[in-house]
């Protein structure tokens, strides 16, 4: 039996009898205001903006600047998830239990 952990929840997704969902965030910092920017010169300027930062600077740039992440979601995460992308609090208390 293959396995998983809920990212959200921490419930075990059975891979074999449950659908297991990915959530893949990408977050990039974007220079200029065009997207004809193709993707070398949006890396080329990064670097040249970045040389001329010290390393500390650097480091928190470039972390700023692009972040990927991946997570598992069950099913039932993935539905809450998908009603909320962003994370915005709606002011309502969240619900997190299971239903
Ligand atoms: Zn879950």
């Amino acid at each position: 039996m293959i396995t998983f952990t809920c990212d959200r929840c921490k419930k075990t997704i059975d891979a074999t009898n449950e659908i297991r969902f990915v959530v893949s965030i990408e977050v990039q910092a974007a220079f200029g205001t065009d997207e004809t920017i193709v993707e070398n010169e949006h890396l080329e300027h990064l670097t040249e903006v970045l040389d001329e930062l010290d390393s500390d600077e650097q480091e928190e740039i470039s972390h700023q600047a692009y972040e990927k992440r991946s997570f598992d979601l069950c099913d039932s995460c993935r539905e809450q998830y998908g009603r909320n992308l962003l994370g915005v609090e709606t002011g309502a208390a969240l619900d997190f239990s299971d239903n």
